[in-house]
Protein backbone atom coordinates (compact mmCIF):
# COMPACT_ATOMS: atom_id res chain seq x y z
CA UNK A 1 0.00 0.00 0.00
CA UNK A 2 1.18 3.86 -0.48
CA UNK A 3 2.61 5.25 2.36
CA UNK A 4 0.76 7.59 2.08
CA UNK A 5 -2.05 5.64 3.53
CA UNK A 6 0.29 3.99 5.86
CA UNK A 7 0.34 7.27 7.76
CA UNK A 8 -2.62 8.38 7.41
CA UNK A 9 -4.31 5.22 9.11
CA UNK A 10 -1.14 5.82 11.41
CA UNK A 11 -2.55 9.12 12.23
CA UNK A 12 -5.98 8.32 13.10
CA UNK A 13 -5.15 4.83 15.18
CA UNK A 14 -2.72 6.89 17.43
CA UNK A 15 -5.40 10.05 17.75
CA UNK A 16 -7.55 6.95 19.08
CA UNK A 17 -5.02 5.26 21.25
CA UNK A 18 -4.50 5.73 24.93
CA UNK A 19 -0.87 5.68 25.05
CA UNK A 20 2.00 6.85 22.88
CA UNK A 21 3.02 2.65 23.41
CA UNK A 22 -0.34 1.48 22.35
CA UNK A 23 -0.39 3.49 19.06
CA UNK A 24 3.15 2.48 18.04
CA UNK A 25 1.90 -1.01 18.47
CA UNK A 26 -1.25 -0.20 16.92
CA UNK A 27 0.89 1.12 13.75
CA UNK A 28 2.55 -1.53 13.07
CA UNK A 29 -0.41 -3.89 13.42
CA UNK A 30 -2.42 -1.68 10.65
CA UNK A 31 0.58 -1.53 8.23
CA UNK A 32 0.29 -5.44 8.48
CA UNK A 33 -3.79 -5.61 7.93
CA UNK A 34 -3.27 -2.68 5.03
CA UNK A 35 -0.67 -4.63 3.06
CA UNK A 36 -3.15 -7.51 3.83
CA UNK A 37 -5.75 -5.48 2.33
CA UNK A 38 -6.55 -5.32 -1.48
CA UNK A 39 -4.36 -2.43 -2.93
CA UNK A 40 -2.75 -0.80 -6.30
CA UNK A 41 0.07 -2.96 -7.50
CA UNK A 42 2.20 -0.10 -8.85
CA UNK A 43 3.41 -0.88 -12.02
CA UNK A 44 7.24 -1.57 -12.23
CA UNK A 45 8.02 0.78 -15.02
CA UNK A 46 6.29 3.75 -12.88
CA UNK A 47 7.86 2.28 -9.37
CA UNK A 48 10.20 4.84 -8.66
CA UNK A 49 8.02 8.01 -9.99
CA UNK A 50 5.47 7.15 -7.45
CA UNK A 51 7.22 6.26 -5.03
CA UNK A 52 8.72 9.51 -4.99
CA UNK A 53 5.61 11.40 -5.45
CA UNK A 54 3.76 9.20 -2.47
CA UNK A 55 7.04 9.69 -0.59
CA UNK A 56 6.57 13.32 -1.04
CA UNK A 57 2.77 13.24 -0.36
CA UNK A 58 3.34 11.04 3.22
CA UNK A 59 5.96 13.69 4.15
CA UNK A 60 3.42 16.63 3.62
CA UNK A 61 0.55 14.24 4.96
CA UNK A 62 2.58 13.69 8.53
CA UNK A 63 3.17 17.65 8.38
CA UNK A 64 -0.76 17.70 8.12
CA UNK A 65 -1.81 15.45 10.52
CA UNK A 66 0.46 16.39 13.15
CA UNK A 67 -0.71 20.50 12.70
CA UNK A 68 -4.78 18.68 12.66
CA UNK A 69 -4.18 16.75 15.91
CA UNK A 70 -5.40 18.14 19.07
CA UNK A 71 -2.44 19.23 21.54
CA UNK A 72 -3.09 16.55 23.89
CA UNK A 73 -2.68 13.57 21.17
CA UNK A 74 -0.07 14.97 19.11
CA UNK A 75 2.67 12.45 20.47
CA UNK A 76 -0.01 9.11 20.13
CA UNK A 77 -0.50 10.33 16.80
CA UNK A 78 3.20 10.69 15.67
CA UNK A 79 3.69 7.23 17.51
CA UNK A 80 1.06 5.80 15.54
CA UNK A 81 2.23 7.27 12.12
CA UNK A 82 5.73 5.61 12.78
CA UNK A 83 4.62 2.44 13.71
CA UNK A 84 2.11 2.19 10.46
CA UNK A 85 5.76 3.20 8.46
CA UNK A 86 8.42 1.87 10.22
CA UNK A 87 7.71 -1.61 8.44
CA UNK A 88 8.73 0.17 4.91
CA UNK A 89 12.03 0.90 5.79
CA UNK A 90 13.36 -1.78 3.93
CA UNK A 91 12.35 -0.22 0.71
CA UNK A 92 14.43 3.10 1.71
CA UNK A 93 17.21 0.90 3.12
CA UNK A 94 17.27 -1.18 -0.18
CA UNK A 95 17.08 2.00 -2.35
CA UNK A 96 19.30 4.51 -0.15
CA UNK A 97 21.85 1.70 1.23
CA UNK A 98 21.47 -1.40 -1.01
CA UNK A 99 20.46 -3.27 1.79
CA UNK A 100 17.39 -3.94 4.30
CA UNK A 101 17.57 -3.33 8.10
CA UNK A 102 15.34 -6.34 8.44
CA UNK A 103 16.67 -9.73 8.53
CA UNK A 104 15.57 -11.62 5.09
CA UNK A 105 13.03 -13.81 6.30
CA UNK A 106 10.97 -10.75 7.46
CA UNK A 107 11.48 -8.71 4.24
CA UNK A 108 9.84 -12.32 2.68
CA UNK A 109 7.36 -12.35 4.54
CA UNK A 110 6.30 -9.06 3.91
CA UNK A 111 6.52 -9.51 0.40
CA UNK A 112 4.44 -12.41 0.56
CA UNK A 113 1.40 -10.69 1.98
CA UNK A 114 0.58 -8.35 -0.40
CA UNK A 115 -2.41 -8.03 -1.63
CA UNK A 116 -1.92 -6.28 -5.12
CA UNK A 117 -4.38 -5.88 -7.90
CA UNK A 118 -2.84 -4.03 -11.19
CA UNK A 119 -4.64 -0.64 -12.26
CA UNK A 120 -6.56 -0.61 -8.36
CA UNK A 121 -5.45 3.13 -8.19
CA UNK A 122 -8.87 3.99 -7.04
CA UNK A 123 -8.78 1.66 -4.17
CA UNK A 124 -5.57 3.86 -2.74
CA UNK A 125 -7.94 6.94 -3.28
CA UNK A 126 -10.63 5.51 -1.56
CA UNK A 127 -8.58 4.50 1.55
CA UNK A 128 -7.05 7.89 1.58
CA UNK A 129 -10.35 9.86 1.36
CA UNK A 130 -11.47 7.39 4.41
CA UNK A 131 -9.27 8.04 6.47
CA UNK A 132 -8.85 11.72 5.39
CA UNK A 133 -11.88 12.48 6.51
CA UNK A 134 -11.82 10.08 9.47
CA UNK A 135 -8.86 11.88 10.61
CA UNK A 136 -10.93 15.27 9.90
CA UNK A 137 -13.93 13.95 12.45
CA UNK A 138 -11.69 13.47 15.23
CA UNK A 139 -10.31 16.72 14.93
CA UNK A 140 -13.53 18.14 15.07
CA UNK A 141 -14.54 16.17 18.11
CA UNK A 142 -10.95 16.44 19.96
CA UNK A 143 -9.01 13.00 19.83
CA UNK A 144 -9.66 10.01 21.93
CA UNK A 145 -11.18 11.14 25.68
CA UNK A 146 -8.53 9.87 27.90
CA UNK A 147 -9.38 10.32 31.63
CA UNK A 148 -8.61 13.56 33.19
CA UNK A 149 -6.53 15.42 30.31
CA UNK A 150 -9.80 14.54 27.98
CA UNK A 151 -12.21 17.16 28.78
CA UNK A 152 -8.68 19.76 28.58
CA UNK A 153 -8.12 18.16 25.00
CA UNK A 154 -12.01 18.98 23.99
CA UNK A 155 -11.30 22.09 25.57
CA UNK A 156 -8.45 23.60 23.80
CA UNK A 157 -9.16 21.54 20.42
CA UNK A 158 -7.94 23.48 17.56
CA UNK A 159 -6.82 26.41 19.72
CA UNK A 160 -3.66 25.40 21.40
CA UNK A 161 -4.33 26.17 25.22
CA UNK A 162 -5.80 23.14 26.43
CA UNK A 163 -4.51 23.49 29.94
CA UNK A 164 -5.22 27.12 30.60
CA UNK A 165 -8.77 26.54 30.82
CA UNK A 166 -9.48 24.24 33.46
CA UNK A 167 -6.53 25.55 35.33
CA UNK A 168 -8.22 28.83 35.29
CA UNK A 169 -11.91 26.90 36.26
CA UNK A 170 -9.94 25.33 39.54
CA UNK A 171 -8.56 28.77 40.51
CA UNK A 172 -11.88 30.64 40.17
CA UNK A 173 -13.81 27.97 41.58
CA UNK A 174 -11.51 26.48 44.62
CA UNK A 175 -11.14 29.21 46.87
CA UNK A 176 -14.81 30.69 46.64
CA UNK A 177 -15.92 26.95 47.20
CA UNK A 178 -13.58 26.70 50.71
CA UNK A 179 -14.37 30.04 51.75
CA UNK A 180 -17.91 29.07 51.49
CA UNK A 181 -17.22 26.16 53.46
CA UNK A 182 -15.19 28.12 56.29
CA UNK A 183 -18.47 30.22 56.66
ZN1 LIG B 1 4.38 -2.84 3.55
Amino acid sequence: MLITNHVLVGAWLGALSPSPRAAFAAGVASHVACDLAPHWNVPCEHFLRVARIDGIAGLGMIGAALAAAPTGARSRVLAGITGACVPDLDKLGNHFLGRSPYPAWLDGVHARIQNEIPGAFGLEVGYAVASAALLGWLRAVGGRPTGRSAAQTRIGAGHGHKAAVPRRAVLLVVPRSRSFRRR
